[in-house]
């Protein structure tokens, strides 16, 4: 069933909970458990209104009209031109060229910026991320291991902050990742009571599948013994059958975070704003996300237009609704491509199979010394359904598949609609894509869908991938973006944020060098290693072909929309170990400049 979003958000711990088909296991970026977030993290009647947002405001700059000259302009249009300088005017470029040519189509009166030799490359688009799962955790103390190498340390850091509490206070933490950090796979309360004994402490896993908490936590949610466990969500528990503090899926986290009446004031405008602010710190001006309505339901399209409307967001979204939510959205008869240039529907998301490195990406195989072989969200024929159903709507289709199994049953529903026609809003989807055989690339290629390849894969998992996951032959194909452009076929990289972090410079790098992390000198497929410049294209306009959006972003040229990033380096010229540390010194979002790092002075 669909989770409701008719509840009262705001009624504190008497909340009728009503979850949605469970899966502990499952890929963490399209999971339904991201609907107890929501039923935690009030989505106040205020954060639908323009005002409200425009109260919020934090970016007071102005459109300009502008020549930007002794730049390196990178403009991404078919012909790869790079000039010296760009001109913009009413949030739209007009001109691009040498700069005679510039100052020549500019208003006499434009001013003029010396760009002292800076680069100048369209905003980054990040074609997938999770916009307000992020929000309902991004103001929990981050104890995950981009900051923490070993858990000890990072429970060191939560006791520090323990002891700033007030009385009774909650103590929430999220990013946990026990794949990545040196120390035990799970927290149970004898570690967690370290933390407190005073007062209640709560750690997200990464995956957002798990949580663990401390004994005072278990206690004021009044869990013991003999509280019967949820069949697909239980407790952990010690060998005398106590809970030992691990909550497994959504059923057993909310049974404990029900009981945080402090997160009814969670400033989760905030927490929004803060993510556009950071994207932009990363040089990221659109961003999209996949699987709307999966933490508040169908009222979030009613808080993005608000949002989008106000002024106050400093980066545009795409947005793909989630198909878990068919029925509501088709009441709302909302059709794929409204909105604004701010914020638009572009597709129709769904989850066809888990996670690899969670063991329930769909196979055509066993894992490697297991015996099952994934799990099917969506069983391949109800799959080919949806599509053909969702096609014949005029929906751009997003399709989740991680194993091979999953990707060959995608692309079974593609060819059928194409087949009958109907795969007529292209270009379609396939997230994730993650390992890729031959015979799939060919008809990739044929049907003209495309993939966007979860990058991170390589560099954070990708040990784990050969040596625990798939073995040394099947973890080659993972992530194969030199065939893909061997093979014409356009493709893109993400975050998947929370899964990794927001960074398009690191993914920029992460396909350039298959480097693995923390194993100096070691990749994998890196054969699978593609061109500065085809990464910079997937980060660009490709991402926004993707979003549908590359008539008005993702290239600079004339008529479209002045989003562009201003670079200390030129990544086709630093290292390539190096790309991920240029510093973004400006961004700009139609005209406007919407990030400014301290040592930025162009501008
Ligand atoms: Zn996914
Ligand atoms: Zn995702």
């Amino acid at each position: 069933m669909l989770f409701d979003d008719t509840l009262s958000f705001e009624s504190g711990s008497d909340l009728e909970w009503n979850f949605p088909d469970q899966d502990n296991h499952g890929c963490a970026c399209c999971s339904p458990v991201f609907a107890f977030l929501g039923q935690r993290t009030a989505l106040k009647q205020e954060l639908t209104s323009v005002d409200f947002w425009k109260s919020r405001n934090r970016v007071d700059s102005p459109i300009r009209n502008a020549v930007m000259v002794n730049a390196t302009v990178i403009t991404m249009d078919a012909d790869h031109s790079v000039f010296d300088a760009i001109a913009i005017k009413d949030g739209k470029v007009i001109a691009c060229g040498s700069k005679d040519e510039v100052v020549s189509a500019a208003d006499p009166d434009a001013e003029i910026i010396d760009c002292r030799g800076r680069v100048i490359l369209p905003g980054f688009i990040e074609p997938h991320m999770h916009f307000l799962p992020i929000a309902s955790i991004g103001r929990f103390e981050d104890v995950g291991p981009y900051r923490f190498e070993k858990t000890a340390d990072a429970i060191d850091h939560l006791k520090e902050l323990a002891q700033e509490l007030s009385d009774g206070q909650w103590l929430m933490a999220r990013q946990f990742d026990p794949s990545l950090q040196e120390g035990p796979d799970v927290l149970t309360t004898d570690l967690l009571d370290r933390v407190s004994t005073r007062d209640p402490v709560f750690v997200y896993n990464a995956s957002l599948h798990f949580g663990y908490c401390n004994s005072v936590a278990l206690r004021l949610a009044g869990i013991d013994k003999n509280t019967p466990d949820d069949p697909v969500s239980p407790y952990g528990r010690w060998p005398n059958g106590e809970p030992n503090g691990v909550l497994k899926g959504g059923a057993a986290m909310g049974s404990v975070v029900r009981f945080n009446q402090g997160q009814n004031d969670y400033d989760l405008a905030g927490a929004i704003l803060d993510i556009c602010q950071r994207a932009n710190q990363l040089g990221i001006t659109t961003f999209c996300d996949q699987a709307t309505g999966s933490v508040q339901g169908v009222k979030e399209i009613e808080l993005y237009n608000a949002l989008a409307a106000s002024g106050s967001m400093t980066a545009r979204l795409r947005y793909s609704l989630s198909y878990r939510l068919q029925e509501k959205w088709d009441s709302l008869g909302i059709q794929c491509g409204s909105g604004s240039d701010m914020a638009r529907v572009v597709g129709w998301k769904i989850v066809s199979d888990g996670s690899n490195q969670g063991f329930t990406g769909l196979q055509r195989e066993p894992y490697l010394h297991r015996e099952d072989a994934g799990l099917a969200y969506v069983p391949a024929a109800e799959l080919t359904e949806m599509v053909m159903d969702r096609a014949s709507r005029g929906w751009a289709l997003v399709i989740h598949a991680n194993g091979d199994q999953a990707i060959d049953n995608t692309l079974d529903a593609y060819e059928a609609a194409a087949a009958a026609g109907l795969l007529t809003n292209q270009p379609c989807r396939i997230e994730h894509c993650s390992i890729l055989h031959d015979d799939q690339i060919e008809r990739i290629a044929a049907l003209g869908v495309s993939p966007s390849f979860l990058i991170g894969h390589v560099y954070y998992w990708g040990h784990a991938m050969r040596e625990r996951v798939f073995g040394e032959a099947k973890a080659e194909l993972l992530d194969r973006t030199a065939a893909c452009e061997a093979r014409g076929i356009r493709w893109t990289l993400h975050s998947d944020e929370p899964v990794t972090q927001m960074g398009p410079l690191r993914c920029i790098q992460n396909a350039v060098t298959r480097d693995l992390w923390k194993e100096p000198g070691k990749k994998l497929a890196p054969e699978e290693a593609v061109s500065v410049d085809a990464a910079l294209r997937a980060m660009t306009i490709d991402a926004a072909w993707q979003c549908h959006s590359d008539h008005e972003v993702g290239s600079l040229e004339p008529g479209k929309l002045a989003d562009f990033v201003v670079l200390e380096s030129d990544p086709r010229e630093v290292p390539a170990t190096e790309i991920s540390t240029i510093k973004v010194l400006e961004t700009w979002l139609g005209g406007r400049q919407v990030y400014a790092s301290v040592n930025a002075s162009a501008a």
